[in-house]
């Protein structure tokens, strides 16, 4: 039962009602038209589902620093009244939202923004392709000013409350670390020259917004980059901006750069709510922990065991809008929970689009999705329980239709079931247990080990039906593919195969990673574990991948040139890493000659040579699988979707949109 979560805690003069933040996460809805009044109701939305306070995506409180028209902005005095659509909007849902004063630093984009991005020190960040000019003295103090000036538009715009953008390795972190700030001015230097940006940027704040304007800081409480800010410093820092009269302080984990995953879905949940604790014992003002805490029952042990004062959650609103009034009601099974995918909010930022979300699909299109009741309700089936059958059955009977779910396999879920057998892909559970207690509540009605047969539907008498059939896996045309010893990909995932020490996997996209995570899983220490061992140099790589080392040994093959071209920007990186942590190798650019029963020949620049494999897998893609559609073509109104429409990797965000999409036009 949620207790501590629903008392009410202060941010200086602000009462919030429960515990329960909205994390700032940029969505891009500005790139839209009114995108801004998008992005209000978006927020609203949110207010009415219960966040006890709202923080926006960043707001630049200078262009340079920005990410020119698509990110909100504060650095001029008409931006007050753009910005006023939102804080209306939140307070006539009941909500209160914080304006978050943001500047990049080097990490602005002179594509986006036109200009060269600026830094305590001329050093290019890794995942920035321009250099940054270093800002003297007077840039330095307009720099400053324009922070202050920043959070009086944020106030006079009707915001409850101003966050101040410090970690992440934005431009207040670059100042701080002595990675980035290789000043020896009075802004460079000592641990004491680095804080006094901040510092500044804090106290000039407070000054120009008076004392009973609540103003956050959300400060880096782990940089996760070798040689940067030590932990000793970070508490000093927040102690300092305690004194610089700042009111509540939430801690960031990770810069952008870091080489740690601090958000995905390997990472543990909660796995960083001891740097909050730390922070916590060195001030008296709020602590807010984040960072994959995504069910609100997890908060309130966070909170109840005393780690932090409130928790901060983003991606997990982008699921659930309503998450924390569904908690609040205990209404836990029905929360849609974030996944921590990163595939449809945060590759979507990445690759320049508008963030969605995999589970939600209605995320940035709110308005056009708004669920309206079916004109003519119909007895409509659906054809496969995986993520495509699923999310249509769920829309289509939220939309009052009567809904039959027909599945072959003996419970739902499709594909969904074998992600969630990979290690640090457990969050799949909750996507299947939504849709279960979904399916359920609106009385969708469920036939297990049933394989529907187009004679039988049309018997019926559905009026429509949507095939989500899935795919079949592709045999490639590689002599010896009969042997004993080669299986398909999906009887590993469910278990009919054996599978020895040393496999050779055909194929190296998103489901040939999957698999290798599944048969090198060996966990002495975690992932988590093993990141903090090496990032404070507990334990040196070596030393990790002994601990790690799995009995298996796995090879990737691949054709082509790229490893987990499936997988999503922001974790492929991470997936590859681990892969190869526990002694996955991938080989690419290879031709196939043969499989043999002692392994896999293949050819590398003309030469042959022998993968020594005991099992060879087959996962080389997949062909839609639509022999029910075609026999039901011209009988019935028949929907393809999801995989069933078109193969292609293990891809949730494509089925799930499908399915909302084809639930909305019934
Ligand atoms: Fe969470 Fe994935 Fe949705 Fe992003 S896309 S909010 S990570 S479920």
């Amino acid at each position: 039962k949620l207790a501590t979560v629903l008392e009410p805690v202060q941010i200086g003069t602000l009462t919030l009602p429960n515990r329960i933040m909205m994390g700032s996460m940029h969505v891009g809805f500005e790139r839209l038209p009114d995108g801004v009044a998008r992005l209000a109701d978006f927020y609203a939305e949110r207010a009415s589902g219960g966040a006890g306070l709202i923080v926006t995506g960043g707001a630049a409180v200078l262009p340079e620093g920005g990410m020119g028209e698509v990110y909100c902005n504060v650095y001029l005095d008409e931006h007050i009244e753009q910005l006023r659509v939102i804080t209306e909007k939140v307070h006539q849902a009941q909500g209160r939202i914080a304006l978050q004063l943001f500047h990049a630093g080097r990490y602005a984009y002179k594509e986006a923004t036109g200009l060269d991005p600026v830094a305590p020190s001329p050093l290019q960040a890794p995942i920035n392709r321009s250099k940054p000019r270093e800002l003297d003295a007077a840039e330095i103090e307009q720099t400053i000013a324009a922070f202050a000036a920043g959070a009086v538009r944020a106030q006079k715009a009707g915001f409850d409350a101003v966050e101040i953008m410090g970690s992440e390795g934005y431009l207040i972190n670059q100042f701080l670390s002595p990675v980035t700030n290789q000043r020896q001015d009075e802004w460079g230097g000592d641990f004491a020259r680095r804080a006094r940006f901040g510092i500044e940027v804090a106290k000039r704040v407070r000054a120009a917004v008076g004392p009973d304007f609540p103003v956050m800081f959300r400060m880096s409480g782990l940089d996760l980059i070798p040689d940067s800010t030590t932990m000793e410093e970070t508490l000093q820092f927040a102690r300092m901006l305690e004194e610089a009269g700042v009111d509540a302080l939430n801690i960031g984990i990770g810069w952008h750069e870091s080489k740690v995953p601090t958000i995905s879905m390997l990472v543990p949940r909660g796995a960083y709510v001891w740097v909050a604790r730390q922070v916590k014992q060195a001030v008296s003002i709020p602590v807010i922990a984040s960072n994959r805490i995504n069910d609100v029952r997890h908060a309130e042990e966070i909170l109840r065991a005393g780690h932090c004062d409130l928790v901060s959650m983003a991606r997990p609103f982008l699921a659930d809008p309503q998450i924390v009034a569904k908690s609040v009601q205990g209404r836990f099974d029905e929360v849609n929970t974030c996944i921590a995918c990163n595939q449809a909010c945060l590759d979507h930022i990445f690759d320049g689009k508008v963030a969605s979300c995999l589970v939600n699909p209605q995320v940035g299109r709110e308005a056009e999705w708004a669920l309206v009741p079916a004109a003519v309700r119909k007895k409509v089936a659906v054809v496969g329980a995986g993520p495509a059958g699923l999310e249509a059955a769920r829309v289509l009977a939220e939309r009052g239709h009567q809904v039959v779910l027909f599945e072959k396999q003996e419970r739902i879920g499709g594909q969904l079931n074998y992600a969630r057998q990979v290690p640090g892909k457990a969050e799949f559970n909750e996507t299947l247990r939504y849709y279960r207690t979904q399916l359920a509540r609106l009385g969708v009605e469920i036939r297990l080990g049933t394989e529907a047969d187009a004679d039988a539907l049309v018997a019926e008498a559905f009026a429509e039906v949507v095939i989500a059939t899935g795919v079949v896996p592709r045999v490639p045309e590689i002599p010896g593919r009969e042997l004993g010893h080669v299986v398909m990909y999906d009887a590993v995932f469910e278990h009919k195969a054996k599978v020895g020490n040393r496999v050779a996997i055909v194929g190296a996209g998103g489901i040939a990673c999957d698999l290798s995570h599944l048969l090198v899983h060996h966990e002495v220490i975690s992932a988590q574990t093993a990141d903090y061992l090496l990032s404070y140099r507990i334990l040196d790589e070596q030393a990790i991948h002994r601990l790690q080392a799995s009995k298996r040994k796995v090879f990737m093959l691949r054709r082509g040139k790229h490893v987990g071209s499936g997988l999503g920007k922001t974790t492929r990186w991470a997936t590859l890493a681990q892969l190869k942590q526990k002694g996955v190798e991938m080989l690419t650019q290879i031709e196939y000659r043969r499989i043999a029963p002692e392994g896999v020949y293949i050819s590398v620049n003309g030469e042959e040579q022998l993968v020594p494999a005991d099992t060879v897998i087959i996962a080389a893609g997949a062909t839609p699988n639509q022999s029910l559609y075609h026999a039901l073509e011209g009988r019935l109104p028949v929907h393809l979707i999801g995989g069933a429409k078109e193969a292609g990797e293990l891809d949730a965000k494509r089925a799930i949109l499908e399915g909302a999409q084809v639930g909305r036009a019934i």
